[in-house]
């Protein structure tokens, strides 16, 4: 510490999820030392990242295609066991074992510049001051609420699907469900036996994408995201570009009216919604299944944003200032994305600290 209270180290990793840990993961490995060279910073009061606020329906067995953190596997979990606990206990299990010391709860309150090319992380625990940034706070605490004429009027109750309380919270409710994601889906199709009637809306018809979804396939999604980012336009979800899979549940759904998508409906009313041309649905509640975005205010005194409204990335190094790196953002927002960009900007922060130019380009 040095004598105005300020913490210097060579690198500060915000947030503690799947990409924040495989980053410091990767640091550990190639001999950062945490608490000395590295910290880790997490707003949350446990482990395990958004996991850990998942609804308790989302059982360990509902989710595909996890990927496990570099350097240990998640070995005979309970597929009948909510994934929240399943994964809180794999992340705590992981932090010990690679003594990865993530500083909790604290939150991160402003980035901004510091003297001597340094940058300053202001957070509830004090300030840090730091050569190199490690962005890894993902998206689960800025829900997307979209504005709809009249919804302050709506009497009935509207939650986002980060506060989806599970299936029996809606029994015997009018429930309208907006949203054509991974989320939405699930959410009507665990809720509509409980309900006494669900209205699916979105605003783009949903691709449904038949057979299994393969490498190649992917990547192209992958692919299509990270142009967006290099372009500096705000990221969008990888499912958008992939589309839903047409499992057994799904085609189920169908064939019963459940996944039966409307348009988006016009307006809101006090009890319920309505399109232009009259028609009109009864509602209690309205699930916005709406998405994230980017939980980036932090860096906002940074000024990293183009007219775009996203922030230009390549690879994961902010193109206007190689000391920052974005991490499961974009086309790295998965666990399989997470794990590859945790490596990737720490491979490139080795040779920035080393002072190779190429880095600082
Ligand atoms: C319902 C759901 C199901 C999913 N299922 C799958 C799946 O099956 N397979 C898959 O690959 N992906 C899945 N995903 C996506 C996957 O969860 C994410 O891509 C990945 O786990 C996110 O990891 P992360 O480290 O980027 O973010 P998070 O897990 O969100 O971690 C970010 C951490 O940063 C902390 N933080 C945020 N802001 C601050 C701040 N200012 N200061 C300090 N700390 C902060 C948060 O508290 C949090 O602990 C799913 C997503 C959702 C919403």
């Amino acid at each position: 510490m040095n004598t105005t209270g300020v913490r210097d180290v060579g690198v500060v990793v915000i947030g503690a999820g799947q990409a924040g840990l495989s980053s410091a993961y990767h640091l550990r490995r190639t001999g950062f030392t945490p608490d000395h060279d590295f910290v880790v910073l997490d707003r949350s009061p446990g482990p395990g990242g958004a996991w850990q606020f998942r609804w308790p329906s989302l059982t360990y067995g509902r989710v595909h295609g996890m990927y496990a953190l570099p350097g240990m596997e998640l070995a005979n979990a309970d597929p009948a066991r909510p994934s929240s606990e399943v994964l809180a206990e794999y992340f705590d299990a992981y932090e010990r074992a690679f003594g990865l010391r993530v500083r909790r709860p604290v939150d991160v309150r402003a980035v901004r510049e510091g003297t001597g090319g340094r940058l300053l992380v202001e957070t509830t625990a004090g300030t840090w001051s730091t050569r190199a940034l490690i962005n890894a706070t993902g998206t689960w605490d800025r829900p997307f609420w979209p504005r709809y004429p009249g919804q302050e009027t709506f009497r009935g109750r509207q939650l986002h699907t980060a506060r989806y309380p599970g299936p029996d919270a809606f029994a015997g409710q009018r429930v309208v469900v907006v949203g054509g994601g991974a989320s939405g889906t699930q959410n009507l199709m665990e809720i509509a036996p409980y309900a006494a009637a669900t209205t699916w809306v979105t605003r783009r018809p949903p691709v449904f994408r038949e057979g299994p979804f393969t490498e190649e396939a992917g990547r192209a999604a992958v692919a299509l995201v990270e142009e967006r980012v290099r372009q500096g336009l705000p990221p969008r979800s990888v499912v958008s570009v992939t589309g839903l899979p047409l499992s057994d549940a799904v085609r189920r759904a169908i064939a019963d009216g459940v996944l039966d998508r409307q348009p988006m409906f016009d307006r809101i009313v006090p009890d319920g919604v309505e399109w232009f041309g009259g028609r009109h649905v009864d509602a209690d509640v309205i699930l916005w299944a709406t998405g994230f975005r980017a939980a980036i205010g932090h860096l906002a005194p940074l000024r990293l944003r183009t007219p775009g409204g996203g922030i230009r990335v390549e690879g994961t190094r902010v193109v206007s200032d190689p000391r920052i790196h974005l991490v499961g953002y974009g086309p790295s927002a998965s666990t399989i994305g997470a794990n590859r960009a945790g490596r990737a900007a720490v491979r490139d922060i080795r040779r920035l600290l080393a002072g190779d130019p190429a880095a600082a380009a």
